[in-house]
């Protein structure tokens, strides 16, 4: 068993097919899907999933902090990352792509607000949003026309 799905298991919930698969796409995912993401990637394998369903297997992962709600990406839905080390995560706010950025300064500023604050950092969400390079190239050409 894994992260997860030992979570779910802790909050009491029954490790059915489906969670176990909704708990693998989080781990082995770089794309930070949404609910809906997940719920079609799945559906092909499980035609009796019901979206209710991934939003609730999501809701518990979230609130026993096992994977980072991102917030939206632009597209009114919420991104999920089940990699909870330090990382930038850069959000196309016109593609909406989420992917993650490593930058080794995080590591370091997160010892430092430990070494200032007292506390114990358990995970780290960090956001920026803007337009990816092939968003860029895409815009200026038709700007320029
Ligand atoms: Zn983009």
């Amino acid at each position: 068993m894994n992260r997860l799905t030992e979570g779910l298991k802790a909050a009491g919930l029954r490790l059915t097919p489906q969670r176990v698969a909704i708990c693998k796409i989080l781990e082995e995912s770089k794309d930070h899907p949404t609910a809906l993401m997940i719920y079609h990637q799945l559906l092909p394998q499980f035609p009796t999933l019901s979206l209710a369903t991934v939003y609730k297997t999501l809701n518990v992962l979230k609130s026993m902090g096992l994977v980072h709600a991102l917030g939206d990406a632009g597209d009114g839905a919420e991104h999920f990352d089940a990699d909870l080390t330090p990382h930038i995560n850069l959000v196309c706010t016109k593609c909406h792509r989420v992917v993650d950025f490593d930058e080794a300064r995080i590591q370091e500023i997160q010892r430092a607000v430990e070494q200032r604050s007292g506390y114990v950092i358990q995970g780290a969400r960090i956001v920026y949003y803007g337009l990816c390079p092939q968003c860029r190239a895409n815009g200026s050409l038709k700007e320029s026309a």
